[in-house]
């Protein structure tokens, strides 16, 4: 090792001013924006470090190798999370993932470990949809889930299209798309993450294996009335949306609190056309809805829609609704789960409220999720925390899961491989492969 070890704590504390944002508190890096090109530059420098060689694939995924015997990376085993946030989120959402497996390798490299497979770290981009409004767009793009025409139609608030946004961080948008190849070299994949609850606080301790990811859905309902003046229409003449959107986000709260699990919640609001003194013409309404049962996703949604319909109506306005994404709940992988379990005896076992691209490749590899303590419990906001000591007691144990992985077999009978895909390589073509230390210039 030609570097000293660094702790997650202290890789976490070089990124404590990237994408600050002093309006709405907290952290705001958006996929393929300044602050998260800052820190994918980050990740090219710590793998540089640690003399592992960086990739980008054809989804702009970032991928740091450490290969096998023989510089083999069939069946590697990879850990990793994201580098986007939600607007103004909290610092350790998905970074702490990258820089606790960052931590993890120096660990590795410490205790002298000879592996018997690959290791790769990973970072997903726009796991959050905060730019582009698709939660997981990187790995479901991956793993076919997301069609690729849909996805690079799509535009931020600014209207800028994911294709140009991709192309400035120096990935070619013309590859976008289901990539058998990547998948094929995940043998076994481990994400850790800040936990976003009160879990661990509640049993007092620093980490827990995951058990499911519940599943998670966004809709937009659209209110649409009559755009009008404030001051020279009369109450009684108005066609307000606006009116109905508010009585739509309480409606969507009491729903939610008549079934057990469910949360339902309205965080992001829209008036067209948004001005101080006009009756807006159409409200556009985001909705996020989870629960951990998939058949009562429907319901809930169903629900909804019939009052927002009936409350729209009372207003003389009309609603439609369009799904944005959905991802049913994900029970991970039991014969891993089973593995890290042994080799956390310890340590709990939790769900996760929040959905990961770990629930996205688990359809198609094995894969485990580790969760650090957060004392506050809260997630999503600037007040989201991980003491030192906790990102390191998660570091320590995702070295351990890794060790076991790396000198052990995987459960490979769940690996999915396509019958044509060539054997597994570290990296990818070089015609398909951006430099992401050249992409960070441009
Ligand atoms: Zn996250």
């Amino acid at each position: 090792m030609n570097h000293a070890p660094a702790t997650a704590g202290r890789l976490l504390r070089d990124l404590h001013e990237v994408g600050r944002d002093r309006r709405r508190g907290g952290y705001t890096r958006f996929a393929y924006g300044p602050a998260e090109r800052e820190l994918r530059e980050w990740f090219a420098a710590e793998a540089a470090r640690r003399s592992m060689d960086t990739e980008t694939d054809r989804n702009g995924i970032l991928w740091a190798w450490i290969p096998g015997p023989g510089g083999s990376c069939e069946q590697a085993v990879v850990t990793g999370s994201h580098l986007d946030s939600v607007p103004g989120g909290g610092e350790f959402d998905g970074p702490l993932g990258v820089a606790s497996a960052f931590a993890a390798v120096d660990l590795l490299n410490t205790r002298g470990l000879t592996p018997r497979r690959a290791l790769a770290v990973v970072a997903f981009p726009e796991e959050e949809g905060g730019r582009f409004g698709q939660a997981c767009l990187g790995s479901r793009l991956m793993t076919g889930a997301m069609d690729p025409g849909r996805a690079l139609a799509l535009r931020d608030a600014d209207g800028i299209p994911l294709a140009e946004a991709m192309a400035g961080a120096g990935v070619d948008p013309r590859h976008v798309g289901r990539d058998d190849e990547a998948v094929a070299r995940i043998g076994a994949f481990v994400e850790l993450h800040v936990e976003q609850g009160r879990g661990l606080v509640d049993r007092g301790r620093p980490v827990a294996v995951g058990s499911s990811i519940i599943g998670h859905g966004l809709w937009r309902l659209t209110v649409t009335g009559q755009g009008n003046h404030a001051g020279a229409t009369r109450m009684t003449d108005r066609r307000d949306p606006m009116v109905a959107a508010g009585a739509v986000v309480v409606a969507v709260r009491d729903v939610a609190r008549t079934v057990r699990d469910a949360r339902a919640t309205v965080g992001r609001i829209e008036p067209t056309p948004g001005g101080t003194n006009v009756i807006a013409s159409r409200v556009d309404v985001w909705l996020d809805i989870r629960h951990p049962d998939d058949a009562v996703v429907p319901m809930l949604v169903a629900a909804v829609t019939e009052r927002a319909r009936s409350l729209a109506a009372a207003e003389g306005c009309e609603v439609t609704l369009v799904e944005e994404s959905y991802g049913g709940s994900v029970r991970l992988d039991r014969r891993l789960r089973d593995r890290v379990a042994a080799v956390l005896p310890d340590a709990p076992h939790l769900d996760a409220g929040a959905g990961h691209d770990a629930g996205v490749l688990a359809e198609v590899v094995p894969v485990s999720m580790l969760f650090t303590r957060n004392p506050t419990g809260i997630s999503h906001a600037p007040q989201e925390q991980v003491e030192d000591a906790d990102a390191q007691a998660g570091a320590a144990a995702l070295a351990d899961v890794l060790a076991d992985l790396l000198s052990g077999p995987v459960p490979a009978a769940a690996v999915v491989s396509s019958p044509n895909s060539r054997p597994a390589q570290c990296a990818q073509p070089t015609d398909r492969r951006t430099d992401p230390g050249r992409s960070m210039d441009t």
